[in-house]
C-alpha cells in the first residue's frame, strides 16, 4: 500500500489475487516464493503516461492524458484493451493491467498482460474530434508498441471506429500494415466473430457450469447490466441458448421486460443509443427504473457487463435472496470485494470476469494469429476456437478451484490457473 497510495483499484485486485496465491505457493511452490515473483508480477514492467493535444470542432486546444500499462511480457507480447473514459487513471489501468495478465494465461495463447486509455470522454464528441483524438493518441503510442511488443485492442469507449482511427494513424507513421491492434474491421486484418467475442465466451463459461450439474439454459432467467458490447452479445446467446434475459443497463437505469428480451427488441435497443427509456415506452411489457441497477429483478443467473465495482454486498445479498445460482462477471472486477464474500458463503457458483470474459481476448488472440498467417478464419471457425477455450479454462478454474465439498471457487481456480503458467515463464527467465 505505502508503494501504490491512491491506487484503491489496483491495490483491491492484488489483494483479491495474492490471497489465493500466498497459501498455494506456500504449500507448493516455495521456489517461487524465494524468486519472489509475487513481488516481481505486481510491478508493472514499463508504465508510460502521455500528453495528448488536440483541437475540438471550434478549433480550441484540448489537454488530457494518454496511459498504457505494460505489466507483464514473460509469456508473450503486451495484450490489452484502451480505455477512453473521464474515470480513467493509474489506479483503474494498472488494475486492469494486472487481471489482463492472468486472464491471457487462461486462454492458453502465448499473450502478455497490459492496459491502456485516456481520461478523454468520448460522449458526445464527432466524429472528427474523435478522429483527431486518436490520432493525436496514436502520435505518441505509437513508439512503445508494435505486432511482436503490445498489441492493444478496445475496451469501454474504443470500439471499432477508434480502432479504425489509431491503425490509420500507425500505419502512416510507421509505413507498415501490421496486427499492432486487434479489433480491427473484417475486411482490413480483422477476425470474425471478434466484436461478439466477450459476451458469446461469457455464456459458453456459463453453459459449461450449467453443464456441471445436468443443466442448460432453457426456460433460465437471466439479469444482464450495461447495453454497451458486452451485454449485447451476451443478452443475444443467451436469448439464442434459450434463455429469458430480463435486463439491460446504462449508467443513466434498467430496462426490465417481463416477457425477456427477443433478438428482434434487441434490434431495436442497439439503435436507441443511450437511450434506453424509450424502450419501455415502445414495449408494454417493459418497464424503465432511472437511476437503478438490475439487480433487484429476480433471475436465476446474473451477468454484470457494464464496469467495475457496479454490483455491491447489498446487491449480492439481494440476489441471493432472491434465489440466484450463478454469477459470471462479463465486465471486469463488477463485483466489490463483499459482494464476492457472499456469494461464497452462500455457495453461489461465481465465475469472476478474469476467467469469464476471457473470450474477447482470446479470439484477440486468434486474430493476432490470422495476421501473422495472412489467412482470414470463417466465423465457424473462430467460434469452433473460442468455445475450445472456454471449455478449457473452465476445466482450469475447477481443477485448481474444486474444494472438498464439492463447490468450485471459481475465483480461486482462475487466480491460481492464471499464475502458473505465468510464473514458471518468469522463473525460467531469469532475474529479469
Ligand atoms: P461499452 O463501452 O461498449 O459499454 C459499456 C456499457 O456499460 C454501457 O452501456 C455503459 O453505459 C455501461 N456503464 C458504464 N459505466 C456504468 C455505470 N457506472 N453504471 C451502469 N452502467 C455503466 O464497453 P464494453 O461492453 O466493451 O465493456 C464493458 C465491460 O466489459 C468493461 O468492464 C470492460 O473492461 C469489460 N470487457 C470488455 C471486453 C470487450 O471485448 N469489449 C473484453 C473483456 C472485458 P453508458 O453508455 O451510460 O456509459
Amino acid at each position: 500500500e505505502a508503494r501504490n497510495p491512491n491506487e484503491p483499484e489496483f491495490l483491491q485486485a492484488v489483494k483479491e489475487v495474492t490471497e489465493d496465491l500466498i497459501p498455494f505457493i506456500e504449500e507448493y511452490h516455495p521456489a517461487l516464493a524465494d524468486a519472489k515473483i509475487l513481488e516481481r508480477i505486481v510491478e508493472p514492467e514499463r508504465v508510460i503516461s502521455f500528453r495528448v493535444t488536440w483541437l475540438n470542432d471550434k478549433n480550441e486546444v484540448q489537454i488530457n492524458r494518454g496511459y498504457r500499462v505494460q505489466m507483464n511480457s514473460a509469456i508473450g507480447p503486451y495484450k490489452g484493451g484502451l480505455r477512453f473514459d473521464p474515470s480513467v487513471n493509474l489506479s483503474i489501468l494498472k488494475f486492469l493491467a494486472f487481471e489482463q495478465v492472468f486472464k491471457n494465461s487462461l486462454t492458453g495463447l502465448p499473450i502478455g498482460g497490459g492496459k491502456g486509455g485516456s481520461d478523454f470522454n468520448p460522449k458526445g464528441k464527432s466524429d472528427m474530434e474523435i478522429m483527431r483524438f486518436c490520432q493525436s493518441f496514436m502520435t505518441e503510442l505509437y513508439r512503445h508498441i508494435g505486432a511482436e511488443t503490445d498489441v492493444p485492442a478496445g475496451d469501454i469507449g474504443v470500439g471499432g471506429r477508434e480502432i479504425g482511427f489509431l491503425f490509420g494513424q500507425y500505419k502512416r507513421l510507421q509505413n507498415n500494415f501490421t496486427g499492432v491492434l486487434t479489433g480491427k474491421g473484417s475486411n482490413w486484418g480483422g477476425s470474425y466473430i471478434r466484436p461478439e467475442a466477450t459476451g458469446y465466451g461469457l455464456l459458453y463459461f456459463v453453459e459449461c457450469i450449467l453443464e456441471e450439474h445436468n443443466d442448460t439454459f432453457k426456460g433460465k432467467s437471466v439479469c444482464i447490466s450495461g447495453a454497451g458490447n458486452v451485454a449485447y452479445y451476451a443478452a443475444e446467446k443467451a436469448i439464442h441458448l434459450g434463455a429469458k434475459v430480463l435486463t439491460l443497463s446504462n449508467s443513466q437505469g434498467t430496462i426490465y421486460d417481463q416477457d425477456g428480451f427477443t433478438i428482434e427488441k434487441l434490434d431495436y435497443i442497439s439503435k436507441l443509443g443511450r437511450n434506453l427509456a424509450a424502450f419501455a415506452e415502445k414495449y408494454k411489457s417493459a418497464s424503465y427504473h432511472a437511476g437503478e441497477k438490475p439487480w433487484k429483478f429476480q433471475c436465476d443467473i446474473a451477468l454484470p457487463c457494464a464496469t467495475q465495482n457496479e454490483l455491491t454486498g447489498d446487491d449480492a445479498e439481494t440476489l441471493i435472496a432472491q434465489g440466484c445460482k450463478i454469477v459470471a462477471e462479463g465486465a471486469n472486477m463488477p463485483s466489490t470485494a463483499e459482494a464476492i464474500a457472499s456469494f461464497h458463503a452462500a455457495k453461489i457458483a461465481f465465475a469472476p470476469g478474469k476467467a469469464a470474459n476471457a473470450g474477447g481476448v482470446a479470439v484477440s488472440g486468434l486474430e493476432m494469429s490470422q495476421n501473422s498467417t495472412r489467412q482470414q478464419w470463417t466465423s465457424e471457425l473462430v467460434d469452433s476456437n473460442l468455445k475450445q477455450i472456454m471449455i478449457n479454462i473452465h476445466k482450469t478454474c475447477v481443477r485448481y478451484g474444486k474444494q472438498e465439498c464439492g463447490h468450485t471457487n471459481y475465483l480461486k481456480g482462475a487466480n491460481i490457473g492464471g499464475f502458473v503458467k505465468v510464473a514458471s515463464a518468469m522463473q525460467a527467465q531469469g532475474i529479469v
